[in-house]
């Protein structure tokens, strides 16, 4: 198969043409049309294979997994999905993985409502780079800098799961000593994370600062307070845990694994206390859980407590170099 019949089939045949994608694939660029008004939130993400994602993992999960890390950048900025590129190098042409791995892919687009407007495709490792841009007012924008001394700060749904998911994939002996249901849930942590792009949206109405969870809790608060020039007091027995996770952990949470893990993709966000009464009632009305995990203080550097005790933190979080 030639790389234009690859491009026919599996990008080109697959895409639903948004009213503002003036020319798609098949030129030398797309031509797009942003609406009068909003800015362009443009944010671009690579994964390869052994690093970002075990290289057992199925190419449907691969394929979902690539542009759900990209929605969820946009989902931190509450920015509006539209346009995504992608760029993929791939050992050989394999059409059965190429099939799943445009179903995974597919299934967000159409959620999203977003259109594959073009890309690159070349011989080599597997690994996969999307551009994704969407709409957003840049007064509205959940920039990092927006925290307060005072704030507080709040996560969606729950924090750690992921993490299990990978000690999963990778450690085929802890899927016995797991229920199937609880293995399965870790896993689908770990390989389909869910953007919060509409808890994004909704959170665009108050002046918040937000990042989506990848690196570890902590190290994302961290970067939230670097630029606010502030700190945070980070309350370890509130991050809300999922059943799964507190039946794994029998009762002894490991603190310093479910905040320097990542691979999360829950937003991390700071409120004023002023917004907080009529934030946490929206979100409730939307069945969006959020959970306050501390607060915003204005001694510098993340204090992760337990209790009246200080947790040091021996590995900050993810870092390639
Ligand atoms: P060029 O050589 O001009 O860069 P290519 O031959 O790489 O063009 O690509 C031809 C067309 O197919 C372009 O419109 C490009 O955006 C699109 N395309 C290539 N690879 C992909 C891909 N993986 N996903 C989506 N579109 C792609
Ligand atoms: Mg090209």
């Amino acid at each position: 198969m030639s790389e234009f019949d690859l491009i026919n089939q599996f990008f080109k045949s697959n895409y639903l043409k948004r009213d503002d994608v003036l020319l798609g694939i098949g030129d030398d660029c797309a031509i797009l049309s942003p609406p009068p008004g909003k800015s362009l939130a443009v944010s671009t993400d690579t994964l390869i294979s052994g690093v970002h994602f075990p290289e057992s993992t199925k190419a449907e999960d691969i394929g979902y997994k690539s542009l759900a890390v990209n929605l969820s950048d946009l989902a931190a900025m509450g920015a509006d999905p539209a346009w995504v590129s992608l760029a993929i190098s791939m050992p050989e042409v394999n059409t059965i993985w190429l099939n799943g791995f445009m179903q995974g892919f597919n299934e967000l687009l159409d959620k999203y409502n977003l259109t594959l407007v073009g890309g690159d495709t070349t011989q080599g490792a597997l690994s996969i780079t999307i551009n994704i841009t969407g709409f957003v007012s840049f007064e509205k924008a959940l920039k990092r800098s927006n925290a307060n001394v005072g704030d507080a700060i709040f996560v969606t749904n729950t924090i750690g799961d992921a993490s299990v998911g990978l000690d999963v994939a990778l450690n085929k002996q802890l899927i016995s000593a797991l229920s199937d249901s609880d293995a399965d849930y870790f896993i689908d942590c770990l390989n389909r994370p869910q953007p919060q792009v509409f808890a994004g949206q909704l959170l665009s109405r108050f002046s918040v600062a937000a990042i989506d969870v990848s690196d570890g809790l902590f190290a994302d608060l961290s970067h939230i307070c670097r630029v606010s020039n502030v700190g945070a007091h980070l309350l370890l027995e509130k991050i809300p845990l999922s059943n799964a996770l507190s039946t794994y952990y029998k009762k002894k949470p490991d603190w310093q694994t479910i905040i320097t893990a990542g691979d999360d993709y829950q937003l991390c966000f700071t409120c004023s206390q002023e917004q907080v009464d009529e934030m946490t009632q929206l979100m409730s009305e939307q069945n969006i859980l959020v959970t306050c995990i501390g607060k915003i203080v204005d001694k510098v550097g993340v204090s992760c407590l337990l209790g009246s005790e200080l947790l040091a933190i021996t590995q900050p979080g993810y870092n390639h170099f």
